[in-house]
């Protein structure tokens, strides 16, 4: 009997930017937990037919947020942002899959809701700038940064059956 291999190379936690395993790393933020958006955001991606390499529910210290936030430190805004992403759990997420880093981000929307699309995320569930939900990397250097302060564990590189279906 044939069996498709769930087997797959090792990777880095960053995947390979620019192939059809590139990564990036999104956050459920603490806004969008409380509200029970969780399941909605990760089914987007997994219906887009984005594979999860890594998921974990986390409540990130001040000190992580901060360090999550550092290019942000000399903004005014930046102790309330740090306050309010170490208020409670996030989830963590490692997706994998071609483009991954620019579509998240169009998936996500803009940083401000206004400004942010129906059918986006952003667009469909927030309202405030500062409660929009989810995060997503905004470059490969940022991807890879995120990952490895977020998941230094690793994630898990396997194989899935139907990207054959997914991808040309
Ligand atoms: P993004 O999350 O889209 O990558 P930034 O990295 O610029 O955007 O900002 C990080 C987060 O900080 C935003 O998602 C938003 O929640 C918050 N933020 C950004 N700008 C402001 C601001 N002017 N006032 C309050 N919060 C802000």
């Amino acid at each position: 009997a044939s069996q498709t291999s769930v087997q797959c190379e090792a990777l880095p936690v960053w995947g390979k930017a620019g192939t059809n395993q590139e990564r990036t790393f999104l956050a459920v933020k603490p806004d969008g937990v409380q509200r029970g958006l969780i399941g909605d955001i990760i089914a987007r991606f997994e219906k887009r037919g984005y594979k999860i390499v890594g998921l974990k529910m986390i409540w990130p210290t001040e000190e992580m947020a901060a360090a999550h936030y550092a290019d942000l430190s000399k903004k005014p805004f930046f102790p309330g942002l740090v306050k309010f992403f170490s208020s409670g759990p996030i989830v963590c997420l490692c997706i994998e899959g071609k483009d991954v880093i620019k579509q998240g981000r169009q998936m996500l929307g803009e940083t401000q809701p206004l400004a942010s699309k129906p059918g986006s995320i952003r667009g469909d569930y927030s309202i405030d700038l500062g409660r929009n939900i989810c995060h997503g990397s905004d470059s490969p250097e940022s991807a890879a940064h995120e990952l490895k302060m977020w998941f230094p564990e690793g994630v898990n590189d396997w194989n899935k059956a139907v990207d054959s279906w997914v991808y040309e």
